[in-house]
């Protein structure tokens, strides 16, 4: 008799018939003669409900109270999960992190798992429950609630898998394995059977998401396969696997996915006159542990021409932290009041992700190129490019970069 850990996300428990649903596929697992670890998402739609309640009544609200609040959304779809399994005559039981002893860090709104206590969660197996466990939430070691970071409950569900040692752990969500695209996004994109940690890794960091980034980390971190499917239908769906697995060996392709992401903006800072300044700018953000993601600096001649040469310094980072941000540089022009700073809100992110990516940068540039779509900033690695357009451009990027790497050819 196997352990299995499912967790269904937002969509997928998103009304009392999705629950019903839910609990008759977990009764199929357990017919079937395994061992069920369930973890949930709030029904979709609560956690920004939530979000939204707290922000009307303060713009930056606590970190602490946000995660409290938070929480409850997760609280509620458990329970309910458990009345239906139970009034289908089996035993289940609905537990909150600090039941289970989660204790992450103290980060809120992004805190980590340190450890996970199994001897209750093994308690409830041996007693034939099925175990119901709130995702998304911890607590840390002065027993405040934590949350893990939107889409978290991912993390919860691998963190649980590699505690209790189960094969694989199943995420179930509303489409129907991880494909070359986000499919609501680009229709022509197709499903992969399986593909590699480090790829499922940059993809998810970049904004596929499908998986949360740390959920794929961990997995990666103790070899635990985890596999995509939907909860809507039947199907083998995506299996993120190692590089050493013979399936993806045989597959693998040099270009995997394009990604794209829009919960960025933009600053431009212009009229720097010296890396001073800079470092100012940044190590005010970091003391606030703003999180900057693609950086570019350039020159130019001041127009008075006894004026050195400026620099113009430009960023992306979250929008949750675009108020935070805002406020934090109006102060750094309290000393600096020459400073120009802009923020520029519609913008999108496009990756395109691959072992091959290196050798191909030239087509990402002439296929964006050939759309007339201008590029405002751009990063790389070994594995990936990415590129910051205008939203308004980017299903037409998307589309084109995903035609132009022969993505849609792959079965
Ligand atoms: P859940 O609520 O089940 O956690 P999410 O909304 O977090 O679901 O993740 C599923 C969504 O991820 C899909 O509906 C899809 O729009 C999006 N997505 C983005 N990129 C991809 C991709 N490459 N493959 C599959 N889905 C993707
Ligand atoms: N409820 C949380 C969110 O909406 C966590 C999750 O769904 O994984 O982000
Ligand atoms: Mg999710």
């Amino acid at each position: 008799m196997a352990i299995i850990v499912q967790k269904y996300g937002g969509t997928s428990v998103g009304s009392l018939s999705r629950i019903e649903a839910v609990a008759a596929n977990i009764i199929k697992t357990r017919q079937q003669g395994h061992q069920v670890v369930v973890v949930l998402s709030a029904m979709s739609g609560e956690t920004n409900r939530l979000l939204d309640m707290a922000y009307a009544l303060d713009k930056q609200p606590s970190n602490r109270e946000l995660d409290m609040l938070l929480a409850t959304g997760e609280q509620t779809s458990i329970a309910l999960l458990a009345i239906a399994l139970i009034q289908r005559g089996y035993s289940a039981v609905s537990l909150l992190a600090h039941q289970i002893g989660i204790l992450t860090d103290n980060h809120f709104g992004r805190a980590r798992i340190k450890s996970i206590d199994n001897k209750r969660l093994l308690q409830s197996l041996e007693q034939e429950q099925i175990v119901i466990v709130a995702g998304f939430q911890g607590v840390d070691i002065e027993k405040n609630i934590t949350t893990l970071g939107r889409g978290g409950s991912d993390t919860s569900a691998v963190a649980i898998a590699v505690t209790l040692g189960a094969s694989e752990c199943q995420i179930f969500t509303d489409v129907d394995g991880i494909y070359t695209a986000d499919p609501r996004v680009v229709p022509t994109a197709k499903k992969l059977d399986c593909i590699s940690f480090d790829e499922m890794l940059v993809m998810a960091s970049l904004g596929a998401k499908v998986l949360h980034n740390r959920s794929v980390e961990y997995a990666m971190q103790h070899n635990l396969p985890i596999r995509v499917l939907s909860s809507f239908s039947s199907g083998n769906g995506t299996q993120v696997v190692n590089q050493n697995n013979e399936e993806w060996l045989m597959k693998r392709q040099n270009i995997s996915s394009v990604v794209h992401q829009q919960q960025e903006v933009m600053i431009n800072i212009n009229k720097i006159t010296s890396n001073i300044e800079i470092a100012a700018i940044f190590s005010t953000l970091a003391k606030e542990s703003i999180e900057v993601d693609m950086i570019n600096q350039s020159f130019y001649s001041a127009q008075d021409e006894d004026a050195a040469q400026l620099i113009c310094l430009s960023f992306t980072i979250h929008k949750r932290d675009q108020h935070k941000v805002t406020t934090l540089l109006e102060k750094v022009t309290q000393t600096h009041p020459l400073l120009e700073i802009n923020l520029v809100e519609n913008i999108a992110k496009l990756s395109v992700i691959g072992v091959g990516v290196t050798s191909q940068v030239g087509l990402v540039f002439s296929t964006l190129a050939q759309k007339n779509i201008t590029i405002s900033l751009i990063s790389s690695s070994e594995i990936q490019i990415s590129v910051i357009i205008n939203e308004i451009d980017l299903i037409e990027g998307l589309t084109a970069l995903h035609n132009a790497f022969n993505l849609t050819l792959l079965t």
